[in-house]
């Protein structure tokens, strides 16, 4: 629709030069233009996700350009990265799983995420949110907009942007966050824009972003441990529309909504058990190249109309004051709303300061977003804004650090920054601090200004292939900061590792590599740091074994629509790895439920098609380690056809009930179609082409006996009644020796 398509547009102005940060908003409709306000969200629909997951498609011509070093595995494997972060949100239903590469103009019957590649204007790096959104629905929930397809727009030109780097990985994520219905945050959360983000690909979520999804796709059981803070903003008698209203804790939080059109509003989600300060600010003026204030796109009414922003008012921290230590903290119980938290404010064109980045030394290089040590000498950051002058009184919310008298000052190698010092109370836990900003009569607070760690960040010194002692490929990993919580990454790919306490050194079990490609090994910390800090600019590399030119075929022609079953893909020296294994078929009518690696060049899976799926080719991928190997049109999907028969679910063993049957083993499954109609004696079952006994087939449920002689660790199961065919299915074989890999 015309309407959404204008505000995708807004969005990207926001990704490059916005000031960063309200707390989590979602895309607002209204059914009135007067009170009561009852917002309506935009969000996929769970219940017409397969398994609650939406499919996200990767366009399959990649970026144009790229760095000598990098590849579209390596990009594929950032992107993956970035939405599992989103997929693991804990309290989040939702999750996102990759659907393969496709080609323009592919076309989709049920909801999904498209990641494209296009020229965007310089500076920009990307942009997203919701594309297509259908009428209200409602729910046991109440009202809702469901999301159809989304997009995440990303550059064609990787010429400067390595895929490895930090930013890049936040650039998507944040875009991700817009896809599943997110908008800018003024938090300092990944859905904060470029300036104020404070989050990193050790820590990529901020609380902020966690309840932001939650409300639109979590379970309600949760609620059992949060509650609300509600109240309203008023300049007179005049409700003020779409101030940000933040509930800040002093160990790190930092949660907001925006206010309705009315000056009402309501901050759910919120952890209980805390006390938490709450302070309300205008959205910050927008900026060049920003369409709306902060780049957050205003809500709707029923006919499409946006509502306007009133941002000509004085940030006020309750119960109506400028200084924190005059103010009150609010304490949230768990499924209570703490109402009345109300805010009469004073006008004022313009905020003072907004839009303040901060950076921190660990090394000669700034770090951004800034972390410190208190053991640390170099214990300052500096800091730019706008209005930001040394001049403004800045102070750390809550005890742990303080800035001495004489310690907010023009920082010596760039007088256009501010350098602020601290001292810190060694007693204080890790975790993000606040800073508040007093100038000319306002106040700007920055959440999450800096975090507090109790080391320095990873240091990688040597990253060695070698073979270990059972001739098995590893790598070993040495350095400084590396402990058991340290996560290495070998370019976007979590790999397989083990910490050894005595030595201190990390073992790889590494993914199959590309001839000529070093992958980028990064170190990530649970305090939020990575090897990155003091090694973007010669991150530590490694060749991997690239092995010899690779490709795949789908031995299944066709699936038709609607049914369940078995998929065959056949590598020519694909030396595939059950361990880093990927398999996807391009169409999100067609789910891989199960997969098995027989053996180095073969793998089995179980798919589901929708009976909506649309017919036609499709492109099947298998990501191997940082290897993509495609086959276009290597699968087709066929039209339904209702007398089709087919088997349904899993294969599992008569005794334990768990799938995986040994052979010589009885097992069972139900069947679908009109094959439910026949005897046992018109059934003909095979499993790996050897003839099985059929022990009892009676409401659709078949038992069979596995062949004493059927090897390897799956194998597929082929039936026909009275000489009419059953679409194959594929079973795990238990103690048939070779590795299974689960999905992913
Ligand atoms: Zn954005």
């Amino acid at each position: 629709m015309r309407a959404w398509q204008q505000r995708v547009v807004a969005v990207l102005g926001a990704i490059a030069f916005a000031s960063g940060a309200q707390g989590y908003y979602h895309f607002v409709r209204y059914r009135t233009r007067t009170a009561p306000y009852t917002p309506i969200l935009e969000k996929f629909d769970l219940a017409a996700l397969n398994n609650q997951t939406v499919p996200y498609f990767i366009a399959d011509r990649g970026p144009q350009q790229m760095l000598p070093n990098d590849s579209f595995g390596s990009l594929i494997s950032q992107i993956r990265l970035a939405a599992s972060v989103w997929s693991d949100v804990p309290g989040s239903d939702l999750s996102l799983d990759f659907g393969g590469l496709t080609g323009p103009n592919t076309q989709h019957n049920s909801p999904a995420i498209e990641v494209v590649f296009e020229e965007l204007p310089p500076g920009v790096f990307g942009y997203g949110g919701p594309e297509d959104t259908g009428v209200i629905k409602e729910s046991p929930s109440g009202p809702f907009v469901a999301i159809q397809k989304s997009k995440v727009v990303l550059s064609n030109n990787f010429s400067q942007t390595a895929t490895w780097s930090e930013s890049f990985f936040l650039t998507v994520t944040h875009e991700f966050g817009h896809a599943l219905g997110l908008q800018h945050s003024m938090t300092s959360s990944v859905m904060s824009t470029r300036i104020t983000r404070a989050t990193t690909k050790a820590a990529p979520l901020a609380i902020d972003d966690v309840v932001g999804l939650r409300l639109l796709y979590g379970r309600a059981s949760l609620a059992a441990g949060s509650g609300s803070i509600a109240g309203w903003v008023r300049m007179g008698n005049t409700g003020v529309r779409l101030a940000s209203v933040v509930a800040i804790s002093l160990d790190g939080r930092a949660i907001s909504t925006l206010t309705h059109p009315d000056g009402s509003y309501r901050i759910d989600g919120v952890p209980a058990g805390a006390s938490y300060f709450v302070y309300a600010h205008p959205l910050p003026p927008a900026i060049v190249g920003e369409a709306y204030n902060a780049g957050v796109i205003p809500p709707v009414d029923a006919d499409g109309r946006p509502l306007p922003v009133e941002t000509s008012f004085e940030a006020s921290v309750y119960p109506g004051t400028k200084d924190f230590s005059r103010a009150s903290a609010v304490v949230v119980e768990a499924g209570r709303v703490t109402d009345n938290i109300n805010f009469s404010v004073n006008r004022r064109p313009a905020p003072a300061v907004f839009g303040v980045e901060t950076f921190s030394f660990p090394g000669q290089v700034a770090v951004k977003p800034a972390h410190l040590s208190p053991t640390s000498t170099r214990s300052f950051i500096v800091a730019s804004g706008y209005g930001l002058s040394p001049a403004a009184a800045v102070s750390v919310l809550g005890g742990s650090a303080a800035i001495p008298q004489g310690g907010v000052r023009p920082y010596p190698q760039d007088p256009r920054f501010v350098q602020m010092d601290f001292q810190f109370n060694l007693a204080a836990g890790e975790g993000a601090r606040h800073l508040s900003f007093a100038a000319d009569g306002d106040l700007y607070v920055l959440p999450s200004a800096f975090r507090l760690t109790r080391r320095g960040p990873p240091q990688i010194m040597s990253a060695v292939p070698t073979l270990d002692g059972n001739g098995a490929r590893t790598v070993v990993i040495s350095g400084q900061n590396l402990a058991a919580d340290t996560r290495i990454l070998f370019d976007g790919l979590p790999v397989v590792q083990r910490f050894d306490e005595a030595s201190g050194v990390i073992f790889v079990t590494p993914p199959p590599g590309v001839a000529g490609h070093r992958v980028t090994v990064t170190a990530l910390n649970t305090d939020g740091q990575s090897n990155l800090f003091l090694q973007a600019g010669a991150p530590p590399a490694v060749e991997l074994d690239g092995g010899e030119a690779a490709a795949i075929t789908v031995t299944t022609g066709s699936v038709p629509a609607g049914v369940e079953t078995a998929v065959e893909i056949l590598g020519t020296n694909a030396q595939f790895n059950p361990a880093y294994l990927k398999l996807a078929l391009g169409s999100s009518g067609i789910t891989v439920t199960r997969m098995w690696v027989p053996g180095p060049n073969r793998i089995l899976a179980n798919v589901v098609t929708a009976g909506n799926a649309l017919p036609g080719p499709v492109t099947a991928t298998v990501l191997n380690g940082l290897r993509v190997l495609t086959q276009p049109s290597g699968l087709t999907i066929g039209p339904m056809n209702s007398r089709q028969s087919y088997f349904r679910g899993q294969v599992t063993d008569v005794g334990s009930g768990r799938e995986g049957v040994a052979p010589g083993g009885l097992a069972t499954v139900r069947l679908n179609g009109p094959v439910t109609e026949s005897p046992a004696s018109a059934l003909r079952v095979t499993v790996a082409d050897k003839t099985a006994t059929v022990v009892s087939f009676s409401g659709g449920v078949l038992v069979f006996r596995v062949p004493v002689d059927v090897t390897g660790s799956a194998a597929i199961v082929r039936m026909t009644a009275n000489g009419d065919p059953v679409l194959p299915i594929a079973m795990g074989i238990e103690g048939g020796g070779a590795t299974e890999a689960n999905i992913q």
